[in-house]
């Protein structure tokens, strides 16, 4: 990785997830988003082939490098998401009242039919069942069957694009958690060194344990992002939390597949189980869907991504708006401007000191790691500098919410884009993590070069008397000196 350079002078603590599509797969597009904001960039298996993905995570490795800054990369598996296929010209219009036909067939269509990926979902559909497709824009009827189709009526109208989702609200289907492409897909990606994997319509923690078998054998295997978007998924929650490593609200289906009505609290709750669970959470989907087209966002949308970030979200996520818009870098800044706004009226989290604490956490750590805020805090410090050998002690930093910037070092790569999803921290490749007084004599070297830090600031290390070891049981409190050399 080339030196820091942290080009954004004012980075937010909130991570932005921004999904590449052809509106932002070139070195160069990739080079603004993340100067403009972009911490984790999203690929969606559903769409494309696995040269291609290759291809795009090679150029963001490129853009990363270029601007000097680590960014991690999540690869998102369908799931038993079941999708269209291919629809002849890409779309099609539905009017109200119309005739759709879902057939088997693999040859050409006619005009009216549609197949699924997911065949058996004409043994499966009975007459009455209601579909909801594009994100349920377009709902549907079955109105009478055959061997050969099931006939449909178009009850709410809309555009139907090839892949597009298509859900049965209240029908328990018995998909498999993971598909064959989906196996295939995750090992896949853990060979491409993707550093986190989302999993889609997760219904139970047994989903994760399944997936996280398959990518055992791989040295260094990615992440696992339990999407939320079944209400299975609710009644199995704080479990789902515990298996996974971090969690996305997946609002694109979870506004079907449950009441629209109440998904700002189903919202709520899961970001509440994830700051007990201490794990990561996203919040995605329509976040600022109109600068898809237009340079600004609605009122309203710019008060979701602000209540996200208030009701505790780490990351917001941008879809469409960075896929296929016709302004991402905007989008980008946009919900980075929020972010910044919003952030000083948010408040550090620290739970009770008997609450239990995260699984698998060392106790010293959490205890230390706790001290050392509350003293940065108190202290104005600019900086909260720890050296993390999983990432494990920073996520714990993050997930209190301190108003300090955690700088995390670690001599790993990997671990260093996994901080990359962490509310608060910055990554700070290439310090060194084997002797506290050079980490924080590099730390405050960058800090002085890229006016992060001036005299008389104040830096705090949390730190152990093995300083990459799992213990975090020390903490000191620097003031800059005037000279670099100092
Ligand atoms: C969603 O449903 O909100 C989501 C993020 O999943 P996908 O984009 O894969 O449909």
């Amino acid at each position: 990785m080339a030196a820091v350079s942290f080009h954004r002078t004012a980075a937010s603590h909130t991570k932005i997830v921004a999904t590449v599509g052809p509106a932002s797969g070139s070195v160069e597009s990739l080079r603004q988003l993340i100067e403009a904001g972009v911490d984790v960039f999203r690929i969606n298996t559903a769409h494309g082939q696995p040269a291609e993905h290759a291809e795009t995570i090679a150029r963001i490795r490129q853009a990363s490098a270029q601007v000097g800054q680590p960014v991690a990369v999540l690869v998102d598996l369908a799931g038993p998401k079941i999708r269209l296929g291919e629809i002849p010209g890409g779309q099609m219009q539905c009017q109200t009242g119309q005739r759709l036909r879902f057939v088997r067939s693999d040859g050409p269509l006619l005009p009216g039919e549609l197949t699924t990926s997911y065949p058996q979902l004409m043994d499966d559909l009975q007459v009455g069942d209601r579909l909801m497709l594009a994100d349920g824009t377009v709902g549907l009827v079955v109105r009478s069957r055959s061997a050969d189709y099931v006939e449909c009526e178009v009850v709410q109208p809309g555009i139907l694009r090839s892949r597009q989702g298509v859900n049965l609200p209240g029908v328990k289907l018995s998909l498999p958690a993971l598909s064959e492409q989906d196996v295939a897909a995750a090992r896949w990606a853990a060979q491409q060194g993707a550093d986190f994997l989302g999993l889609s319509f997760v219904r139970r923690p047994e989903d994760i344990l399944m997936l996280r078998e398959i990518l055992g054998p791989y040295e260094s295997s990615p992440q696992i992002v339990a999407k939320i978007e079944k209400p299975e998924a609710l009644h199995h929650l704080e479990a789902i939390v515990r298996a996974a490593d971090a969690v996305m609200v997946a609002r694109g289906d979870l506004g079907v597949e449950t009441d629209i009505a109440q998904i700002a609290i189903v919202q709520k709750q899961i970001v509440a189980a994830c700051r007990r669970g201490r794990k990561p959470v996203i919040i995605a989907t329509q976040m600022l869907e109109s600068m898809t087209h237009e340079q600004l966002p609605t009122r309203a949308e710019a008060t979701d991504v602000a209540n996200a970030i208030l009701d505790g979200a780490d990351a917001c996520m941008l879809s469409a708006e960075t896929a296929v818009g016709e302004h991402p870098v905007a989008a980008v800044q946009m919900m980075h401007r929020i972010a910044l706004a919003t952030e000083p009226f948010d408040r550090p989290r620290v739970p009770a000191a008997d609450e239990s604490i995260a699984e698998g956490l060392d106790p010293v750590t959490e205890a230390t790691a706790r001290a050392a805020g509350q003293l940065a805090e108190q202290l104005g410090a600019k900086i909260l500098l720890v050296a993390t050998a999983t990432g494990a002690t920073a996520l714990c930093l993050s997930k209190y919410r301190f108003r300090t910037p955690v700088w995390g070092a670690s001599p790993s790569e990997a671990v260093l884009r996994r901080m990359c999803l962490y509310w608060g921290v910055v990554p700070l490749p290439d310090a060194p993590t084997e002797n506290s007084i050079e980490l924080l004599a590099y730390a405050i070297r960058k800090g002085r070069l890229l006016g992060h830090l001036q005299p008389g600031d104040r830096v705090v290390l949390l730190t152990g008397s093995d300083v990459t070891g799992r213990t975090h049981n020390m903490i000191q409190v620097h003031t800059v000196p005037a000279s670099l050399d100092g």
